[in-house]
């Protein structure tokens, strides 16, 4: 017997060009738009989830940022995919360039403890893999999100910190917290869903890349690395 695929509706939220959604310039010279931090998070999701199987993804926004997909027919996509679950990617605003802000999560007004669980999960998650755990009262929170209203199955939108926040953009423009992110988010879906990892070849093939005189330089390329995807550690030895 064939197991049943596990369904994931993912989507970046917006497009490249939606009005105002970017980060709030004084904050950040280039004004970046919060499409293009809710895109890398959503790539990096789905390149994690390659390691895995069991599991059926479908983007429901324009992975190129140049149209619009209405949340209507955001929704409408992930209902005739007959997803199990479904996850928007946001960035959030509202501080106006104060300090604080932090992840949250939101579901729909009424929703049911299957929807419950998936938000708990993914906001547990992001707060262990980012910390940037913030100051807003109820960062478990409901909201009358079209998108979260339309569709029928568990839905979230996650809003990965503040893009006027004097805190939070720091962070949230770094590669490091979209990998951080992408990876929390990764391990509730592979939770939720019950996935499992693709049966590796049991060889290792180790790669060396030298050795540094100095210890912050061997720190910054391992740092490169994990951003990159791969594993690495330092190892010390007396010359
Ligand atoms: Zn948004």
């Amino acid at each position: 017997m064939v197991n049943k695929m596990f369904k994931i509706a993912l989507n970046a939220g917006h497009y490249l060009k939606t009005s105002g959604k970017r980060c709030l310039k004084k904050l950040d010279k280039n004004e970046t738009r919060e499409w293009v931090l809710n895109n890398r998070i959503c790539d990096m999701v789905e390149k994690n989830l390659k390691a895995y199987t069991g599991y059926s993804l479908l983007r429901i926004d324009d992975t190129s940022g140049k149209t619009d997909i209405s949340v209507e027919k955001r929704a409408k996509k992930a209902n005739d995919f007959g997803a199990d679950i479904y996850l928007s990617l946001h960035h959030n605003a509202g501080i106006k360039g104060g300090k604080g802000g932090g992840i949250m999560v939101y579901t729909y007004l009424n929703v049911d403890e299957t929807t419950k669980k998936l938000q708990k999960t993914v906001y547990d998650k992001l707060i262990k893999h980012t910390g940037l755990k913030g100051n807003r009262s109820e960062p478990l929170a409901k909201a009358d999100f079209a998108e979260c209203r339309l569709t029928k199955m568990p839905a979230i939108l996650i809003e990965n910190g503040f893009m006027d926040s004097a805190t939070d953009v720091p962070v949230i423009l770094s590669e490091e917290f979209a990998f951080n992110s992408a990876n929390a988010i990764t391990e509730a879906i592979v939770s939720f869903g019950g996935l499992k990892k693709v049966p590796q070849d049991s060889t290792l093939y180790c790669v060396q890349v030298g050795a540094f005189a100095n210890k912050s330089n061997a720190e910054a390329l391992v740092k490169k690395l994990k951003v990159a995807g791969f594993s690495a550690t330092i190892k010390s030895e007396k010359k």
